[in-house]
């Protein structure tokens, strides 16, 4: 057996057997791990006030020598992820992070750490998508608004593009097919996403929202 330590944000909780639990986190230096937290649910366990959801967490744990699932030893509650008036944004991040950062990956930690710093500088309305399509698009899921998914090639400002297959296309490829991502939607998102400051309409922003859905729902 040896012993670790690292820095985890916390994805999940699952509740095993009477009293324990088996958590999901990602790791700064380990990727993602899931561990057993023996007698976490009884009312005098000393995990109960570390193991708090949307906190940057330090812990120990043990591994096994054989076996994938190790034993959390300590933990210790470090600083808020999110304010409290954006829990359910944080949660929301949480869940979508479980999904783009499935067992066996070693990365994720540090772009659901930025994706959280994205939430928190900005309004959720625009803080909250933008955060989530930093992951996707850190995860390679996503395009550019520039180039064509498909055939690669780089599609002028002024044209159009559609949104096909959870993917954005050139007119030629998806010939007359898919959401059509017109000129002015296109300016906004790359403005958008060079960090500029504009506001997005209600039209734009719902399909920002489907693109980003039928991104993750693509990866399930
Ligand atoms: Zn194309």
């Amino acid at each position: 057996m040896s012993e670790q330590r690292d820095n985890v944000l916390l994805l999940r909780t699952i509740p095993y057997s009477d009293s324990s639990l088996i958590i999901h986190c990602l790791t700064q230096s380990h990727g993602r791990i899931s561990l057993m937290v023996r007698g976490a649910r009884r009312t005098k366990s000393p995990f109960r006030a570390g193991l708090m959801p949307l906190h940057q967490l330090q812990i120990r744990w043990k591994t096994p020598r054989t076996g994938s699932m190790g034993t959390l030893l300590e933990v210790q509650r470090l600083q808020p992820l999110v304010d409290e008036r954006k829990m359910l944004a944080g949660q929301s991040l949480l869940s979508n992070a479980n999904v783009l950062f499935p067992d066996g990956v070693e990365h994720g930690y540090a772009e659901l750490h930025q994706a959280f710093t994205i939430l928190s500088q900005q309004e959720e309305t625009l803080g909250l998508p933008s955060a989530i399509w930093n992951m996707l698009s850190s995860a390679g899921l996503v395009g550019d608004f520039i180039h064509c998914w498909h055939c690669a090639s780089e599609v002028s400002l002024d044209e159009h593009m559609y949104w096909l297959s959870a993917n954005s296309l050139c007119s030629k490829c998806a010939s007359g097919r898919g959401l059509e991502l017109n000129s002015g939607y296109r300016k906004s998102m790359l403005n958008l996403l060079e960090g500029k400051h504009i506001t997005l309409s209600q039209n734009y922003l719902s399909i920002w929202q489907h693109i980003i859905d039928e991104s993750i729902a693509s990866h399930h």
